[in-house]
């Protein structure tokens, strides 16, 4: 045949070791890729490029040696088969696997290893010179038609005129051929009735095996392993049905080869399966009085929070069982809500586990994926489940408030089967595809605000709110848990490092703005880390000055003490110096060593140094905030811009706003900057909400507004100390608002001093700590009048001027 050309494979090969059997050229396998080194060959080499070249693999047989470090390369059999990779096949979860099939070519011999990691590539001598056909195009799918390759190979052996070629052509088909045989014949001993698969698929499984070879001990431990899942499967406590399915899988993987990519999926399932807490449960413990101690030991303040728990808690234990609403905490971030979950887990001696349901807008994240599609897996209930291993765990529900939407379906709807106590005992994964009872799992959930929560969920939860923290509840917690807690973490005792109480201050004022103490305890994260280099460095040092200069004597080490105890110290010290004083006491200056200048330092009265500013009291799911309001006039058309991240009721606050002080501008002799009392007469106004980032809705700026364009327009300054909070009405009273707790806190953190609130929100002052209450005095306004009075040194209503009115009249 005159255009027959050699094959001529590449002088560097990858190699692929694999323990399922010798490959012969001319032969085709199926082999698993479970090795590290496998996957990261397959990884680069085959599911990267697309070249030919790339498909060309070394294939070695290879002994497992259990002895052997897993890292280091085996002793290599010098020769091998180059095989072209004709397909890829697996998938990545729950670990990744892949199934190759190849098809030999050629054999080779090992020359050099040119390198081992992460896989091995070697240099290589071809050996057999294989004839390439005419018409065999070098892309997989063609050399893939494995039938059409044979027919050309029994060509090829026709035309084969020296006998010595012609033997090496048949011998390696004939040795299929028996084997292929002797497997019918076991096949089809024990089992006549056997699916027709077992030896549709066994016998390519088998051509490359020679008697002999690792393949037997190989399929016994396969075999093993699944008369150990059998057994599981019959001692597990699942349910009737859930057991059928079990056995059903069961009998579909004896039957399926261990190469197919369903069965390392039909595998992990079943083991799933086994794995779950079908039956297995904690014995709930509850004694009322230790989990009020237990709380109370893990949780500073939060009195309102710990009571309800109590009370909840104090209820489940005499009704005995789990219906009714679900606990839903609510509150800015840092404030203790995960924190309190654990605790419940903990007084009832029940497991606990956390599930984010931020961001999660799939369903099937709920829920799981139907095994029929790649890469599925359960949802994270099940998921969960198998992590506690009990069926009656606490699972909070982080961040209800976060989930979101998509096509792949609502997972809010996914999440009310799951919570639904007339649904959840037969809750079905899709993944699992049998049911599952939920109703043992205490659930809580967690959210920053109710008002993204979906309305049906929130039907079925009883929400407690959890406020934000006051300064000293924040110093508090922070000496009595945060503190001590970090000091663990970072190996460190209070011998080696003091935090006073005006440094917590320092850090809650300066260098942090939150509601809760998620930063701060953060910050108090980086103060350890700081000083243990410190104390790492000291112990050393000590070490070291041990062993060397006795002689240089006490004093000397007296001046480096002092030294040391300079406020520079954390930064300064150097090899030469002795190791610190202990404990490193963290003063403002250690302070700003560590963790930079202060980030927020109240400016308040320097903003409020013209007219047009006032300051207003937001809420915000992240908690209180100050928010100042700053207005501007220009000449114009008598446009009203707003500028800063504003919803719809905070415009038409602003447009109320405006309307009053227009209606009112005579009384208190607002005029424009040409003397109107039409204030908007060839007039802009711009109002703009710093701090753009938080969208700010909510009526609750409108007092602010109108104090803010009444300073603006009568060029008086608004008090620096006054932040205010009240929805108004076009007549001009002012109606109650929400989150006076939070508001008061956040402007109480900011140093004002006086706040005005409407009269109807006077009740919720009882709520604010008597800390707090001391430290501030409250105006209640019922109407707009009282609030600009008390916003202005010297009240604000206009006295009668006879000379202005007379010359108006
Ligand atoms: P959340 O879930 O509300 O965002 P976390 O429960 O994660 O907050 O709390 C953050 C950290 O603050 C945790 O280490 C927690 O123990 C601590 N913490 C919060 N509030 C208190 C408190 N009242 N007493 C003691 N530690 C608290």
């Amino acid at each position: 045949m005159s255009s027959v050309s050699p094959i001529q494979i590449p002088s560097r090969l990858p190699l692929l070791l694999t323990h399922e059997g010798v490959l012969l050229p001319g032969s085709t396998m199926r082999t698993s890729v479970d090795t590290a080194r496998n996957l990261q060959l397959v990884r680069s080499r085959l599911l990267k490029g697309t070249s030919l070249q790339s498909t060309i693999l070394g294939v070695i047989p290879n002994t497992p040696d259990p002895a052997s470090d897993a890292q280091d390369l085996p002793p290599l059999h010098r020769i091998g088969t180059a095989a072209l990779v004709v397909q890829v096949v697996g998938s990545n979860w729950p670990k990744p696997h892949y199934t190759l099939l190849i098809t030999g070519l050629c054999r080779f011999q090992i020359i050099q290893v040119l390198k081992e990691k992460p896989y091995p590539v070697a240099e290589v001598e071809q050996l057999d010179r294989l004839e390439e056909f005419p018409n065999t195009c070098k892309t997989r799918e063609e050399l893939g038609e494995l039938s059409e390759q044979f027919y050309k190979y029994a060509v090829q052996i026709l035309d084969s005129v020296s006998l010595e070629e012609l033997f090496k052509m048949t011998i390696p088909l004939l040795v299929r051929q028996i084997e292929g045989l002797k497997l019918l014949q076991k096949t089809r001993k024990p089992k006549q009735d056997d699916d027709k698969r077992v030896i549709a698929i066994r016998p390519i499984r088998k051509i490359t095996h020679i008697p002999g070879t690792l393949e037997d001990e190989d399929e016994d431990e396969d075999n093993d392993d699944i008369v150990m899942l059998e057994k599981k499967v019959r001692t597990s406590s699942m349910p009737e049905q859930a057991h059928k399915v079990c056995v059903k899988e069961l009998k579909r993987l004896k039957k399926m080869p261990q190469s197919m990519p369903e069965y390392a999926l039909t595998r992990n399932y079943l083991e799933l399966m086994v794995e779950l807490p079908w039956n297995k449960s904690t014995t709930d413990r509850l004694d009322i009085r230790a989990a009020r101690i237990l709380l109370d030991n893990d949780h500073y303040a939060m009195e309102k929070l710990k009571k309800r728990v109590l009370e909840y808690l104090a209820v489940r234990q005499l009704k005995n069982n789990l219906k009714g609403p679900i606990l839903c905490f609510v509150g800015p971030p840092g404030v203790g809500k995960t924190s309190v979950g654990r605790s419940v887990a903990k007084t009832l001696g029940r497991e606990f586990h956390r599930i984010a349901l931020g961001g999660v807008c799939d369903q099937s994240d709920i829920r799981g994926h139907r095994r029929t599609y790649v890469g599925s897996m359960p949802g994270r209930i099940i998921n969960g489940l198998k992590t506690v291993g009990v069926n009656n765990p606490v699972f909070l529900l982080d961040e209800v408030d976060k989930l979101g939407k998509s096509l792949q379906g609502d997972p809010a709807a996914a999440l009310l089967e799951v919570l639904d106590p007339e649904q959840n005992h037969n809750f079905t994964d899709h993944y699992l595809n049998v049911a599952f009872d939920l109703s043992q799992v205490l659930f809580i959930a967690t959210a920053n605000t109710t008002a993204t929560i979906p309305p049906a969920l929130l039907d079925r939860m009883e929400i407690i709110q959890v406020p934000g923290y006051t300064q000293e509840e924040k110093i508090e917690i922070a000496h009595r848990h945060l503190i001590p807690k970090q000091l663990e973490q970072h190996g460190l005792t209070p011998q080696q490092i003091q935090i006073p109480q005006v440094t917590t201050l320092d850090i809650i004022t300066r260098y942090t703005r939150e509601a809760g103490v998620r930063s701060l305890d953060r910050k108090f994260g980086a103060i350890c880390r700081a000083v243990a280099v410190k104390v790492a460095e000291g112990q050393h040092k000590e070490a070291k000055l041990d062993r060397s200069d006795v002689t240089e004597g006490e004093g000397c080490r007296e001046q480096h003490i002092l030294e040391d105890a300079k406020p520079e110290s954390i930064s300064d010290t150097t090899d030469l110096a002795l190791p610190p004083e202990m404990p490193i006491l963290i003063d403002f200056h250690a302070l700003k060593d560590i963790l930079g200048p202060p980030m927020y330092e109240m400016q308040v009265s320097e903003r409020l140094s013209q007219p047009g500013v006032a300051i207003g009291l937001a809420w915000t799911p992240l908690g209180g905030e100050i928010m100042f309001v700053e207005a501007s006039r220009m000449d114009g058309e008598g446009q009203l811009t707003l500028t800063g991240q504003l919803g719809d009721v905070m415009k038409e606050s602003a447009h109320l706003a405006i309307s009053w002080l227009r209606s009112n501008a005579k009384k208190y002799h607002l005029t424009n900057a040409f003397g109107s009392f039409d204030l908007l007469d060839n007039t802009d106004i711009h109002l703009h909400f710093p701090a753009g980032a938080v969208t700010k809705d909510g009526p609750s700026a409108g007092v602010t507004i109108v104090t803010c364009l009444a300073s603006l327009f009568s060029g008086r300054l608004v008090r620096s100390d006054v932040a205010m909070t009240g929805e108004i009405t076009l007549r001009g009273l002012v109606l109650p608002v929400g989150g006076i707790k939070d508001k008061v806190l956040a402007a109480h953190r900011a140093g004002l001093k006086q706040i005005i609130i409407p009269q109807r929100n006077e009740k919720d002052l009882e709520k604010i700590p008597g800390n707090v209450r001391q430290d501030l005095s409250f105006v209640t306004a019922s109407c707009l009048d009282e609030v600009l009075n008390a916003a202005f040194d010297g009240g604000f209503t206009v006295k009668t001027r006879p000379g202005l009115l007379n010359s108006k009249l």
